[in-house]
């Protein structure tokens, strides 16, 4: 057994391309061996930054690089209060580093730690929008000549704010701030309160509104599209849990790959009802926080594939079992890949998606010139597929200098999620 041991943990904060990444760094006692992993929670870095500096960094200097799984385990009841977002991403940056570390050390990329690949390559999913259906469709094609196979499809609700498109709607998963356009001021300045402080002028959503477009836009993609390419959705959960359930049986028809986040996680039961009406294939869970939150939906078959996010849940010591435990229950893979997972993150899905069989999809938000610049390594798209560079551990690096060249912007309300209202007024669950 090694006894190379944690010299040192520093987090790297970097802002490359508009997201705010944290990046994790694990040093050992071997000069020149170390390891990198994703922490980014982007609504919230500082105080990941402050869990990893002031809490995990003193509880595992001096501990060997070797036991991952003791590591996990112990940081993981180290604060005796169970892990949420803040915790398990800090010590989701620890983990990922500690398997790039065990990769380096074996020669050997992650996933052949983890067993080897049951693939060459990951499938891909991009982000299809626009203001019109027409403009979705047209953006579909494009992606389809290009050699993708699975696109998710969003597009404005006329006059009001819609999830995934950059037009009403700040709250895009690829860009911290509308593009642009004019918001519901109009129908939203009738219901302001006077003096109450409101984040933002918070979108308007309204459900019918917004399933009457999306049902528009997936009836003219299929006819212009076809049948042959996979076309996905994201509800971003805002619907009435009874109005999800007649949007998932209406949607049967357009043959979705997956209907994204149809429920919050508050009103997850409500998957139970949609599984006894329909057959559209359900994806959840970039919400969850804990990997016990995946069971009962997975042991119930209630969805189709396990969407967390892999640093929200800790890393690649809990995702590998949520992996092998969706195998026995014939639940697929999808893990979130966002513009908010770094590319280290995603170099961390990538070894995932190539060990477990069961992989579905991998959701791919199409990294920008500078981020690939910070982040050598950064994996490669080719023909509607992430490809592996073969290289020992996660495969990629990150170029300390040119990250400090990027460093955090100051956001409005310190980077809080865009609020949706309804027309009343009232907060909508994203
Ligand atoms: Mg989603």
């Amino acid at each position: 057994m090694s006894d190379v041991t944690i010299r040192d943990i520093r987090v790297i904060l970097t802002e490359p391309d508009g997201i705010r990444l944290v990046i994790v760094k694990v040093e050992t006692s071997e000069p020149g061996l170390y390891g990198v992993g994703c922490a980014t929670f982007t609504q919230r870095p500082l105080p990941v930054k402050v869990a990893v500096e002031k809490y995990l960094r003193p509880f595992l200097i001096g501990r060997n690089v070797a036991d991952i799984e003791d590591i996990w385990q112990s940081s993981y009841v180290s604060s005796y209060w169970r892990n949420g977002g803040v915790l398990n991403n800090a010590l989701s940056g620890v983990d990922q580093a500690l398997w790039d570390i065990k990769g380096k050390m074996a020669g050997m990329p992650v996933y052949d730690l983890l067993g080897g690949r049951a693939r060459e390559a990951a499938a891909v999913y991009v982000h299809a929008s626009g203001r019109e259906p027409a403009e979705v469709a047209d953006k579909v094609s494009a992606f389809i000549d290009e050699g993708f196979h699975h696109v998710r499809v969003q597009v404005d609700t006329p006059g009001y704010a819609t999830y995934g498109t950059k037009g009403l709607d700040k709250s895009t998963e690829s860009a911290r701030g509308s593009s642009g356009g004019p918001r519901n001021v109009t129908t939203w300045k009738k219901e302001l309160t006077p003096g109450k402080r409101y984040a933002h002028p918070p979108g308007i959503f309204e459900p019918k509104p917004y399933m009457n477009s999306a049902l528009g836009l997936f009836d003219l993609v299929r006819s212009q599209c076809g049948w042959d390419f996979e076309m996905l959705h994201d509800v971003h959960e805002r619907i009435p849990p009874i109005d999800g359930v007649w949007f998932a049986k209406e949607v049967e028809q357009y043959r979705l790959f997956f209907l994204e986040d149809l429920f919050s996680p508050e009103d997850q039961e409500y998957f139970r009802i949609v599984r006894q009406q329909c057959s559209t294939p359900i994806a959840m869970g970039e919400l969850w926080n804990n990997p016990h939150e995946v069971i009962p939906m997975v042991k119930d078959r209630l969805i189709d594939f396990i969407r967390v996010h892999i640093s929200q849940m800790g890393g690649i010591t809990p995702c590998r079992k949520i992996a092998a435990m969706g195998e026995m229950f014939g639940v697929r893979t999808a893990w979130h890949g966002p513009g908010d997972t770094s590319p280290v993150g995603h170099a961390a899905n990538l070894m995932l998606d190539l060990n477990a069989w069961n992989f579905g999809i991998q959701e791919y938000a199409i990294f920008g010139e500078r981020t690939r610049e910070v982040f050598p390594g950064c994996p490669e798209v080719l023909d509607g597929h992430m490809w592996p560079n073969g290289k020992p551990g996660l495969g990629i690096d990150v170029d300390e200098e040119l990250a400090a060249k990027f460093p955090h912007s100051k956001w409005e309300f310190g980077g809080a999620w865009n609020e949706i209202r309804r027309a009343d007024g009232s907060i909508v669950r994203p």
